[in-house]
């Protein structure tokens, strides 16, 4: 089981900010930039690469509805990183959302 899944079923405590049946999404623990969260698939999909396209599609909604929840309005980043050259920690899909300040070359 994924860290993430723990998170999912309230194992592990988080700062969860937006959830629906199919999706959650809840601060980084080691945030990168003054907005950071993370944005997960309730089922435990490994990476954007093994992902379905309805999948993508889906998360890419949401991850819009949580933009627009945080009120954010001077634009974001999307980052998902995929395997060990992408340096992919938690292997269940992830995307991170990077926002509230110029990002300049910060990443997830
Ligand atoms: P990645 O390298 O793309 O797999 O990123 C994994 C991310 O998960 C990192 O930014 C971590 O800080 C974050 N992370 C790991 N454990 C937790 C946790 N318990 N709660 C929130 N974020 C976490």
């Amino acid at each position: 089981m994924s860290i993430f899944t723990k998170i999912i079923n309230r194992e592990i405590p988080s700062s969860i900010v937006l959830e629906n049946e199919e999706f959650i999404a809840f601060k980084d623990i080691a945030p990168k930039a003054k907005i950071h969260i993370l944005v997960v698939p309730k089922i435990e999909v490994l990476d954007f690469d093994s992902a379905s396209g309805e999948l993508i599609g889906k998360i890419g909604t949401f991850t819009q509805e949580v933009a627009r929840h945080l009120g954010i309005k001077n634009g974001y980043r999307i980052i998902t990183n995929i395997g060990q050259d992408g340096n992919q920690e938690v292997k269940h899909l992830h995307f991170h959302l990077l926002a509230g300040e110029n990002l300049g070359d910060i990443r997830g």
